[in-house]
This record gives structure tokens, sequence and C-alpha cells, in this order.
């Protein structure tokens, strides 16, 4: 690869996402009504890889969260767009929440806020990657994959401007060096 560092390989994630499943399933394994609340697009590649793993039933809905656009730094600020059965949904359930990074807590705050009116009877969040920084807003997380240093990252479903994806490994990302996807892929 000519422009990027690989920081997860496509093992690693494998490893990491198998350690977060079995996690998941001792904390889940004996309760109904269970919701993972995926968040779109950055988490759909990590959800389904991780639901892949579970022995048990688990209800999937998609959410739709976006604070950056095509910029590597949060712009500060949110927009979630709920779907309008998200009450049916949730209400009285046990609900996950999976996204891909945490990074200022800024998105996963306003959710979180959000979902307490639907009344849930228990919320818990599972995180791929936390970036090693002072979040602005500081989250509880369950559910931990890795802990990553303070860059802009893609792959495994994380993007910029809409690409990268589908990379099969996480990688830092500088869009000074504006590879293409070529070069993004290690050709
Ligand atoms: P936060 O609200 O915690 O700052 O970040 C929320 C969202 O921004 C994440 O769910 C993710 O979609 C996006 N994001 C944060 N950091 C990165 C990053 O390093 N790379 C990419 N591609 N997206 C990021």
């Amino acid at each position: 690869m000519s422009c990027d560092r690989i920081l997860v390989t496509a093992k690693q994630l494998e490893s990491v996402v198998s350690g977060l499943a079995e996690e998941i399933a001792a904390a889940y394994r004996n309760l109904d009504n269970i919701v993972a609340l995926v968040m779109l697009d950055g988490a759909r590649y990590f959800a389904k890889d991780l639901l892949a793993n579970l022995d048990f039933p688990v209800e999937v809905v998609f959410i739709k969260a976006s604070s950056y656009g095509s910029r590597t730094s949060s712009c500060g600020r949110v927009r979630i767009g709920a779907s309008a059965d998200l009450t049916n949904q949730i209400r009285g359930k046990h609900v996950l929440v999976i996204d891909d990074i945490y990074d200022t807590g800024l998105t996963l705050a306003t959710l979180l806020n959000r979902l307490r009116d639907y009344q849930p009877q228990s919320i818990r969040t599972c995180v791929l990657l936390e970036k090693a920084i002072e979040h602005t807003q500081k989250i509880p997380i369950d559910f931990r994959g890795l802990i990553i240093e303070d860059a802009f990252v893609i792959g495994y479903g994380l993007d910029f401007d809409g690409r990268y994806r589908d990379l099969p490994f996480i990688a830092s990302f500088s869009p000074k060096h504006a590879c293409s996807a070529k070069n993004a892929h290690g050709a």
C-alpha cells in the first residue's frame, strides 16, 4: 500500500469480532427481545460479521447517523434519521447499539439521549474501535473491540467520502495523499 498504514489487519479484525461476540453472547444469551441497533453506514460490515457470530435470535434495526460528510474531522453536528417504527421496535426491548468508532462521542450521545424516549428495557453499547483521545462526550461503552491511535481511519465499513468501505482491514488515511482505490487496496 503506498499511501496508508494498516492499523488492524483482516485477521486481527476477525479475532476481535469473535471475541466481542463471545462477550455479547455471555451478556444476552438468556434474554428475550434483543434488538441490535446498527449505525449506518459505517457499522454495517462490522455488525454483519458480529451478528453472524451469535447463536441466538436478534432483531436488527438500521439507523442512519451522520456527522462527517466528506471531511475527516467531526463537524460537531449530528443528524439521526429515525424511522417512524422506532417506538415499536424499541419499547420494552434490550437494545444493543452497534457503532463503528467512538471518536468525539457526539453521535452516540445524541442517539442514546434520543433512545431513552422510546423506553427500552436496557441499552448497551458496542463499538469496534475507540480512538485514544479525550472524548467530547463520555459514553459508557459496554463492548469495545480495540483502542486505536488518533487518526482518521478507513476500511471495514469506514469510508472517506463514500470510498474505501470495502477494504478488509482498517488503515489510517490522510486525504492529502488522496490515493486511488487501487493503491488503497494494496495494488
Ligand atoms: P463521533 O460522533 O464519535 O465523533 O463519530 C461518529 C461517527 O463519525 C462514527 O460513527 C464514524 O461514522 C465517523 N467517524 C469518526 N471517526 C472516523 C474515522 O476516523 N474515520 C471514518 N471513516 N469515520 C469516522
